[in-house]
């Protein structure tokens, strides 16, 4: 029987680790499909405080890990399958081994969205990329696209003109969810073209393992063409990754979950951290800072409980 188990290993649930590990509560960390979570996805990270010179983000996610190992925080790699959290203790399957927990900590985090085209599919990391961050680099002088119409689109549109020598942005609507200074900033930028009203069709070439160019379709005029690119950067969007307590955890309907105040979800004992349920700040501080709220809340639950 566990005290705590905490699920994903990103920012928030390394933080939460770190502070249950050291209330002596031996937390066992559940890694997940995305082991380190989105950091483990970008290079250098300038705006996590305590390092002025930046920090490259596998190094910091690690170092939370290590951090926590120090104060006796067990990590397992795989998935949690399957949730039972009617009964108490709450049952968890992780690959296909039930375990049992008197507090769950809930950071699973957030997906990046696809468009979900077959050919996008086979091409992820041979040109098709949801990490402008991470990837960008490769396109210095290339040409490169850009799909969506908020926020993070405009900003990954902006980041990829220091490297590609023009960007594309496609957006599927006449208007952009983005925020006026985003767009206006991203407007300003002579190195980016709109394409309004258009989705991606197809993206080439499956064939070469290698992304060439993609299909469009104007919605407006039903249009179809081929434009070449080099780099393909999908932006829209993150699914939280909640599948697995549908039915148990309450949700919105995006699917994350709804605080209860504080790191509290609608089950006494269960808490949420970091971005299965932060749809705004989504940053790696506020992630560690929702953590340490999460674990906080456990540690109080427990020794209410008498544990
Ligand atoms: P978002 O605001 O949900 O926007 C997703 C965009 O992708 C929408 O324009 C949407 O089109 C489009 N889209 C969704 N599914 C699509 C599909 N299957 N095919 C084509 N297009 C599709 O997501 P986000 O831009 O990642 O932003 C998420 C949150 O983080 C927002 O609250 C945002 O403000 C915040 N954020 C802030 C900053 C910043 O301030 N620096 C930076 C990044 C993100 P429709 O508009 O037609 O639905």
């Amino acid at each position: 029987m566990r005290n705590v188990v905490i699920i994903g290993s990103g920012c928030a649930g390394n933080t939460a680790a770190v502070y249950t590990a050291r209330a002596n509560l031996k937390p066992l960390v559940i890694s997940g499909h995305e082991a380190g979570g989105q950091l483990s996805l970008t290079t250098l990270v300038e705006n996590f405080p305590g390092f002025p010179e930046g920090i490259m983000g596998p190094e910091l996610v690690e170092n939370m890990k290590k951090q926590a190992e120090h104060f006796g925080a067990e990590f397992v790699h795989g998935n949690v399958i399957d949730t039972d959290f009617s009964t108490r203790p709450f049952r968890l399957n992780v690959e296909g081994d039930w375990i049992e927990t008197r507090t769950v900590i809930i950071a699973s985090g957030a997906s990046a969205r696809w468009i979900g085209l077959d050919s996008e599919h086979k091409l992820i990391g041979r040109g098709v990329s949801s990490c402008a961050t991470c990837d960008g680099f490769f396109y210095r002088d290339k040409k490169i696209m850009v799909v969506g119409g908020g926020d993070s689109a405009m900003e990954e549109a902006n980041f990829l003109t220091r490297f590609g020598r023009e960007v594309t942005l496609v957006h599927r609507r006449e208007e952009f969810r983005a925020s006026k200074i985003m767009i206006d900033r991203a407007r300003h930028n002579p190195k980016i073209n709109f394409v309004m009203n258009t989705v991606v069709k197809e993206v080439h070439d499956v064939d070469q393992g290698i992304v060439t160019a993609v299909t469009l379709q104007n919605l407006k005029t039903s249009e179809i063409w081929r434009q070449d690119v080099d780099g393909f950067f999908v932006a829209i969007g993150h699914i939280p990754n909640t599948k697995v307590f549908k039915g148990q955890i309450e949700t919105d309907s995006d699917g994350y979950i709804i605080s209860k105040g504080g790191a509290r979800t609608n089950i006494a004992g269960i808490f949420h951290a970091g971005d299965v349920q932060d749809r705004v700040y989504r940053q790696a501080i506020t992630a560690s800072g929702a953590g340490c709220m999460a674990a906080i809340e456990a540690e109080r639950y427990l020794e209410a409980e008498g544990h």
